[in-house]
């Protein structure tokens, strides 16, 4: 019988993670389950940049491995003629730092071009003590994730809208469930170490001149999307408010006019404010489940905070990796089939 795959969640690690899966595994049957679909997920909201951010105890190693990934497939978007499809752009800029801690750049390998600012362009920016410029990669996700619903619908895969307050509601129908709900896992399995970090951005910026501008400062960040920018935002542990809070909007602005006079002329559109899954460290991994009777496996991929973009398809290679090796693959293959995704 073709293995009947559940995964719950349509963000952005749900849908790549329900992809690939159908990729590597054609005869299976996927169903995709979600209280909300694009454009009303945390992952719509995100700023969209590739960048390492906020993933606690998380192993270095691993978020190199996984990030890295995520990057080269980001980039071939980029250099491809879906560019303009899914809005995915190399993106080149300034980061500029106060007090930055030392190995926080341990990334610096995987971007092109990356170099510390000499003294002299330091002299443009008095409010930081250091800088660095490089080229990465960026990508406007809601474009996306229609690009990644429609390859999932054309090979077959079912969606259905639905809250899931028990794990039990939907398993019995189920071989393996792929768990990609970010917070929800807090209630729905029990996970004490999820939290959430509230994010208030300027999300949609009409560019007050064409020129690119993307500056990463700590809580403010201007990432230059295809059409617009984004400026923002605030970083607040623990704040389960996802209302639009004026004050730290006026706030949000204010200080960004401030440090780039070039926003005067800038218009502010819309803004949004979201929680970012976040967890004392990134949840990737198998687990066994007993329900209705029998032993299902639960393949858990949430907790990926301020870097849930950044991760994804490197996140979607390891589920699907651990989907075959439930469905008795052999390591070998399991290699093979998931280095072509
Ligand atoms: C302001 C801000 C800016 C950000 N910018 C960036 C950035 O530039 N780069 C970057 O890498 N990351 C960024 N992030 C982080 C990024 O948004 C998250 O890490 C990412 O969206 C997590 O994706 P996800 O698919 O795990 O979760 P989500 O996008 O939150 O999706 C969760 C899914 O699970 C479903 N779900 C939840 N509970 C249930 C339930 N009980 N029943 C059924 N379905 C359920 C939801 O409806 C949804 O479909 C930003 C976050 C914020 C807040």
């Amino acid at each position: 019988m073709a293995p009947r795959i559940l995964v719950l969640g349509a963000g952005i690690n749900g849908l790549s993670s329900a992809v690939c899966v159908q990729q590597a595994c054609p005869l299976a049957q996927v169903q995709l389950v979600a209280e909300h679909f694009s454009p009303d997920t945390t992952s719509d909201g995100a700023g969209g940049s590739w960048g390492p951010y906020l993933l606690g105890d998380t192993d270095q190693e691993l978020i190199l491995r996984l990030s890295e990934i995520t990057y080269n497939h980001l980039l071939r978007l980029a250099n491809s003629s879906l560019a303009g499809v899914v809005k995915a752009q190399k993106i080149s800029g300034y980061h500029l730092y106060r007090n930055l801690p030392a190995g926080r750049q341990f990334w610096r390998h995987l971007v092109a071009g990356f170099r510390q600012l000499t003294d002299e362009e330091m002299k443009q920016y008095p409010l930081f003590d250091s800088g660095t410029f490089y080229t990465a990669v960026t990508v406007d996700v809601t474009p996306y994730l229609s690009w990644l619903m429609k390859r999932f619908k054309a090979c077959g895969g079912t969606t259905r809208q639905a809250r899931v307050d028990n794990i039990e509601e939907v398993a019995a129908d189920f071989d393996i469930v792929i768990n990609c709900t970010g917070l929800a896992s807090r209630r729905l399995f029990n996970d004490d170490d999820v939290f959430p970090i509230r994010g208030q951005v300027w999300k949609k910026v009409k560019k007050p001149n064409p020129a690119v501008l993307f500056c990463f400062l700590p809580a403010l960040t201007n990432g230059s999307r295809v059409e617009y920018l984004t400026v923002g935002g605030t970083s607040q542990v623990g704040d389960w408010n996802t209302r639009v809070d004026p004050a730290d909007s006026a706030a949000i602005w204010n200080k960004a006019v401030t440090i780039f006079p070039m926003l005067k002329h800038a218009t502010p559109l819309e803004v949004w404010a979201g929680l970012r899954p976040a967890r004392k460290s990134l949840r990737l991994e198998m687990q066994a489940i007993e329900t209705h009777g029998r032993s299902i496996k639960v393949i858990h991929n949430y907790g990926h905070s301020g870097s849930g973009i950044t991760l994804h398809w490197g996140c979607a290679l390891e589920v699907t990796a651990m989907v075959l090796e439930a469905l008795g693959t052999e390591k070998e293959h399991i290699k093979r089939v998931v280095s072509r995704l």
